[in-house]
């Protein structure tokens, strides 16, 4: 399953540049930090790179403060994770020499010199923990911590789906090396501001339910009013889909110049090939994209394509 040639890059290499997705979640993240600790725990020299900033709930992640925008000199091999085109990361694909791409998404480009893309992975996590094994690196409480996140995030902590055997098996692993569960359940779903509460009230009132689809949305407005930022809105896409009736949960989030939406499913619709319909991507279950048109004119392109895919 894991590229020989994968393994033969890092063994190499001295030095990488490990570089994920703009607006990083926990499995961009998790997953990024786990490889440079094992990386380096091997002597090896890593600058993990993110354009956006790290989002505060992921602060506890151990390692975190090492993420830069800054590109280092002299192009060294890239790693990219949980995405697979440079475009995904803010990144030119002009600066790199050498590229692999470790990923788990449905949507595919065709970048990468080595290409290791494995969409019935539940997170680029589980990818990772495995690469650590091969590699013979031993799993620290940090390396533990990161990837038990990647993975929790990535299936809706053991909720979603994506949620197997293996799954369950590796996480229970990644507890005996020192991932703590409940600190770090505590520390991504209960640790909001007021104001990020707030905001979720607000959202909510703004939920339309079409057919089986629920839309909602955020502006900068009401951003500004509750003192949040745009990060504060991870996992709001996932509220309607509480609702038995709620096929499909579109929410809209405000951007310079028009929207960008996160898309939800349940069971077999596939919200990727909506997503990438719009130029964007992502899984069967959880998928995004931009659009640069009103919210009216975004909402009635998004209904018909969802509409006209069943
Ligand atoms: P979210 O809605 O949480 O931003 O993203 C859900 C999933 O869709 C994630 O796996 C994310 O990587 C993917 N995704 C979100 N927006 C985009 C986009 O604009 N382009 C692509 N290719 N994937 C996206
Ligand atoms: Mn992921």
């Amino acid at each position: 399953m894991i590229p020989g040639a994968l393994i033969a890059l890092i063994e190499k290499g001295e030095t990488f540049l490990i570089a994920t997705h703009i607006n990083p979640d926990g499995d961009a993240l998790g997953s990024s930090l786990a490889l440079s600790l094992a990386l380096e725990s091997l002597g090896k020299k890593t600058v993990l790179y993110d354009r956006d900033r790290i989002p505060d709930v992921y602060h506890f992640l151990p390692g975190h403060e090492r993420f830069t925008n800054a590109l280092p000199p002299g192009g060294p091999p890239l790693i990219l994770l949980d995405c697979n085109e440079p475009d995904r990361a803010g990144l030119g694909e002009g600066f790199v020499s050498y590229s692999a791409v470790i990923d788990h998404h449905e949507t595919m480009r065709d970048f990468g010199d080595i290409r290791w893309v494995e969409p019935a992975a539940a997170a680029t996590g589980m990818m990772v923990h495995s690469l650590i094994e091969a590699l013979g690196v031993e799993i620290t409480k940090e390396i533990a911590t990161n990837l038990y996140t990647a993975i929790a995030v990535d299936t809706g902590t053991f909720r979603f789906s994506n949620t197997d055997a293996e799954v369950l098996r590796v996480s229970a692993d990644l507890v005996d090396s020192g991932a703590d569960p409940g600190a770090i359940s505590v520390a991504l779903y209960e640790s909001w501001s007021e104001g990020r509460f707030r905001l979720l009230l607000e959202v909510l009132g703004t939920l339309e339910i079409v057919g089986d689809i629920g839309v909602s949305f955020v502006t900068k407005g009401m951003l500004e009013e509750t003192g949040t930022t745009p990060e504060d809105t991870e996992h709001f896409s996932n509220f309607p889909r509480i609702m038995k009736r709620v096929k499909v949960s579109a929410f809209f989030r405000e951007i310079d110049g028009g929207w960008k939406v996160s898309l939800r499913s349940r069971g077999d619709f596939d919200v990727a090939k909506v997503a990438d319909m719009f130029g964007g991507g992502g899984h069967r279950n959880a998928a995004g994209y931009k659009v640069s048109s009103d919210m009216k004119t975004a909402k009635e392109a998004l209904i018909k394509a969802v509409m006209a895919d069943r």
